[in-house]
């Protein structure tokens, strides 16, 4: 793992050779994507804006696009320079067409737009509507002035964020330079996982630990939270101990078992058999657990596809822990062909019931389903099997960087349009997935660090001093 110390290096390079910190009439056919991307392209202007309460706002950073549920844009920055201190907040942006659609949208009592610092609209309406979140912080309002884009056709096409700084450098770095620096950055970040996880296992033990990481790539993405939790509240020993009620346990647990509902359930013959089996497991360990029971609140279903449903997570989750042997050999084994033993083995589990339904109640399909898919278990294979066994045979680093990704995220295809611009610039670097890893790592390090639109960030400076020489 010698690259992750040359990427180490990079972050803590002396500041000698870095740059230096400077001194200091609305036209209704407009659709509001469109005023979006006026307000990305820069088109209302970022300095100096005027707040509705007189103060002046400076755009630092105007974040990226968020394409989905949520404020318009993430990872903003804007500064006030009339309060003490002139503060810079991060955080995320939303773009209205009247200010009165804060509180029609419902954003007012809405956690997820509780990180907004400042809300932008065109109308103001009768009214001066007063922003604030759920937690009753007020947040800044800008009107913005239709006019500066009233002559301006739509900008196109609309970049997910905008190209950095970095861009530079970057484009003088050959392919193997960059395939370094990326490995460098990934090994740095397997470093910091295993750190996190051997803590993790010294408070909890190494099945249990493994156990909850897989819990929680099984939750992916809006679900993870809920898999922690419900892996934390029944361990593994406790499935393992209850192998047959296993599943009954988690969906239980879950909360997705409501009172005795097979009498009546207008489902097919085999669903309220499935039910009936389900409940006979849950009711008598019910009471115990009644007080840990997960509300319907916590999980986040809108939007999921239906093999991806979190029942048929659990069901996934409670084969794991009943076949726990094998998921231990497969780590501490010496097999040549690790990656595909992994998911030839994930990919294998079957459950009966749920290799015929999405959901607890859905009807059968004619086509099996697959109760971990192929792109699931290369994820799983990526985030938790390979570091693990790395930690235990370094040689295994090599497998590892040849590993396809089998998909992108939002952040993935953001750090893209930062670093390299143009996608088809940055599209061999989504292609594995330790080169997303090392993406992430850097958008973490620097991106994410930095509240000056670029101007102080140092990654531009320090990927000229890397030692781009392998060994
Ligand atoms: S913040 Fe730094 S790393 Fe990120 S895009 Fe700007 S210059 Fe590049």
């Amino acid at each position: 793992m010698e690259l992750a110390h040359r990427y180490a290096a990079l972050l803590t390079a002396p500041e000698g050779m870095l740059r230096e910190a400077p001194a200091d009439g609305f036209s209704d056919d407009r659709s509001e994507l469109e005023l979006q991307a006026h307000w990305f392209a820069g088109d209302f202007g970022t300095s100096f804006l005027t707040a509705t309460n007189g103060e002046r706002v400076e755009v630092v950073q105007f974040g990226v696009w968020n394409r989905e549920a949520g404020p318009d844009f993430t990872d903003a920055a804007v500064r006030f320079p009339d309060r003490d201190g002139a503060p810079v907040l991060r955080g995320a942006i939303e773009l209205d067409t009247s200010a009165e659609d804060w509180e029609r949208h419902g954003h007012g009592s809405n956690p997820a737009f509780d990180g907004v610092v400042l809300h932008l609209y065109l109308r103001q309406g009768l009214r001066q509507p007063f922003t604030r979140t759920s937690q009753h912080r007020q947040i800044a309002q800008v009107q913005l002035d239709y006019r500066q884009i009233e002559q301006r056709p739509p900008p196109a096409p609309l970049p997910l964020a905008m190209p950095g700084r970095c861009l530079g450098p970057l484009r003088l770095l050959d392919k193997e330079q960059v395939r370094t620096l990326l490995s460098a950055a990934a090994q740095y970040r397997l470093e910091i996982k295993n750190r996190r996880w051997q803590r993790l296992a010294s408070v909890r033990g190494y099945d249990q630990a493994l156990f909850q990481s897989l819990a929680i790539t099984l939750g992916y993405k809006e679900n993870k939270l809920p898999f922690a939790l419900l892996a934390q509240r029944l361990p593994l020993k406790v499935l393992q101990a209850e192998q047959k009620a296993a599943t009954a346990l988690l969906l239980g647990a879950a909360g997705f078992l409501q009172a005795p509902e097979f009498g009546e359930d207008k489902s097919a013959k085999e669903t309220r058999a499935y039910l009936r089996d389900c409940w006979e497991h849950w009711w008598p360990r019910r009471s115990q657990m009644d007080r840990l029971i997960l509300p319907a609140a916590a999980w986040k279903l809108a939007g999921l596809r239906p093999a991806n449903h979190p029942q048929r997570r659990l069901a996934a989750l409670a084969q794991l822990a009943r076949r726990w042997p094998e998921v231990r050999a497969l780590i501490d084994g010496g097999s040549a062909d690790f990656g595909k033993d992994v998911i030839r083995f994930l990919t294998g589990l079957r459950d009966e019931y749920w290799y015929h339904h999405y959901t607890l109640h859905s009807a059968r399909t004619a086509r099996p389903l697959a109760l971990i898919g192929a792109s699931r278990a290369t994820e799983m294979l990526a985030n938790v099997f390979f570091p693990l066994a790395i930690a235990q045979r370094p040689e295994r680093w090599t497998p590892y960087e040849k590993l396809p990704a089998t998909t992108t995220n939002r952040r993935v295809e953001t750090v893209i349009a930062r670093l390299f611009g143009e996608r088809a610039n940055g599209e061999a670097w989504i292609k594995t997935a330790v080169h997303q890893q090392g993406l992430l790592q850097i958008y973490e390090d620097f991106c994410l660090r930095d509240d000056s639109d670029c101007e102080r960030c140092t990654f531009p400076e320090r990927v000229k001093r890397f030692e781009f020489q392998r060994v």
